[in-house]
C-alpha cells in the first residue's frame, strides 16, 4: 500500500523528444538503455483547488470547465452528505458562506445562526444559487477581486454531476483530468447516522474510480478514517493524509521534528502521499527568507508524495514576494510533486517557465 506513484505529468514536448533519441539510437545503432540515465523531465501536478476557483465561485460545474480549459491535471471537490445522504460538492458542513440559504430559508438556521448541509434535503439545496465565498460575521467576500456577488444562476452540484462534468469535458477535450475529493468531517457525519466515506466510495466506484491505477487520489485530515478507508472498507485508491498548518509546529512557533518523523512514518503505512499546508514545508528565517526543510525530504524516503496548498495569486504568505517566486520555491527548492491552486492557468505556465 505504500510506495511512491508514478503520477507525475510528462510535458506536452516529451514524447516527440522521446521518439527522436529512440530514432537516433536506432539509426546510430546505440544500446536504448542510454535513455535511462537521461534526467527526465517531469513537472508536479496542478491541482484545481475546489475547481478553478480564482475565476468562478468555488465548487461549482463552471468551476470544474474553467479548470479543466486551463490545464489543471486533478481538480477536487470537497464533498459533504446532505440530509437525505447524498453526496454533494461543498468545502464546508455550512451552507451560509457560499449560498443564500439565509434568504431562501430564513427559519432553517440552528441556535447558532448557521446553516448546516445536514440539515437540509438535495431538493432543498438545489433552490439556493451559490456565490463566491463571504464571510458570515461581516457578509464581506473573502477575495474581493473574484467573481462579482451578482444573480449568477450557479448551483451546489452533486458529486455525481461534478465527476460527469469532469469527465465530460475529458472527453470532448481530449484530457484526463483526475478527480481529487477530499471526505469532510467523517466524525460530524457519523454523529448524524451518516457514513460519508462509504457513500463516497459508491459513488467513485460507480464512475470507474476503483483502484490505485485511477485517475484518482481520495484526501482526508482524519488519519482514523483513512485507516478505515483502506483496511475496512478496503479501498485500494491513492489515499492522501492532510496536514494543516500547525501539525508539527506550536503556537510559540518551536519546530517538532520528532513528531513531523512519527506521523509520516504512520501515514506510509495507509497512504500514497500528504497534502499539506505549503507553510509546513519551508522555515521562515530571521530576514524572512523562506527555505526548505526537511519534510519533503523525509516524505520522499518513505516513498510519500508531497502536495502542498494553496497557491493563490490574490493571497500570498507573508514570506513570498511574488507568486513567480512561490512556485518557483516550492517546485525547485522545496520540491513538491504537487500544487493546490486556485489559478490553474497562472501556475501551469510558470511550471513551463520553470521546467521547459
Ligand atoms: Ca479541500
Amino acid at each position: 500500500m505504500r510506495g511512491r506513484e508514478p503520477t507525475k505529468v510528462m510535458q506536452s514536448s516529451r514524447p516527440a523528444c522521446c521518439a527522436l533519441v529512440v530514432w537516433i539510437c536506432i539509426a546510430c545503432g546505440c544500446e536504448l538503455m542510454i535513455m535511462a540515465g537521461q534526467p527526465v523531465q517531469e513537472r508536479p501536478l496542478v491541482i484545481a483547488h475546489r475547481g478553478a476557483s480564482g475565476y468562478v465561485p468555488e465548487h461549482t460545474l463552471a468551476g470544474v470547465a474553467v479548470a479543466v480549459a486551463q490545464g489543471a491535471d486533478f481538480v477536487e471537490p470537497d464533498v459533504v452528505l446532505s440530509k437525505d445522504g447524498t453526496p454533494i460538492v461543498l468545502h464546508d458542513i455550512y451552507l451560509d458562506t457560499v449560498t443564500n440559504v439565509r434568504e431562501v430559508f430564513p427559519q432553517r438556521a440552528r441556535s447558532d445562526q448557521r446553516y448546516y448541509a445536514i440539515d437540509f434535503t438535495l431538493e432543498e439545496i438545489k433552490q439556493l444559487r451559490v456565490h463566491e465565498r463571504i464571510d458570515v460575521r461581516t457578509g464581506r467576500r473573502v477575495y474581493p477581486q473574484r467573481f462579482p456577488r451578482k444573480e449568477t444562476d450557479l448551483r451546489v452540484p452533486t458529486l455525481a454531476e461534478w465527476i460527469e462534468m469532469l469527465q465530460g469535458l475529458n472527453q470532448s477535450m481530449g484530457r484526463h483530468a483526475g478527480i481529487y475529493p477530499e471526505i469532510k468531517n467523517p466524525a460530524w457525519h457519523r454523529q448524524h447516522n451518516l457514513d460519508i466515506s462509504t457513500v463516497v466510495l459508491s459513488t467513485l466506484s460507480r464512475y470507474g474510480y476503483r483502484d490505485r491505477r485511477a485517475p484518482c487520489y481520495l484526501q482526508c485530515f482524519d488519519a482514523a478514517e483513512l485507516r478505515r478507508l483502506r483496511n475496512e472498507l478496503q479501498t485500494d485508491l491513492r489515499l492522501v493524509q492532510l496536514f494543516s498548518e500547525d501539525a508539527w509546529r506550536a503556537k510559540d512557533g518551536q519546530w517538532d521534528e520528532e513528531r513531523m518523523k512519527n506521523d509520516l512514518a504512520a501515514c506510509a503505512e495507509y497512504c500514497a502521499g500528504i497534502g499539506v499546508d505549503l507553510r509546513l514545508l519551508v522555515n521562515v528565517d530571521a530576514e524572512g527568507r523562506a527555505v526548505a526543510n526537511s519534510v519533503v525530504a523525509e516524505a520522499h524516503r518513505l516513498g510519500l508524495v508531497v502536495h502542498a496548498y494553496t497557491f493563490r495569486r490574490d493571497a500570498l504568505p507573508e514570506f513570498a514576494v511574488s507568486f513567480d517566486e512561490l512556485v518557483r520555491l516550492f517546485v525547485q527548492d522545496v520540491k513538491v510533486d504537487g500544487l493546490f491552486t486556485d489559478f490553474p492557468d497562472v501556475t501551469n505556465e510558470i511550471l513551463l517557465r520553470l521546467l521547459p
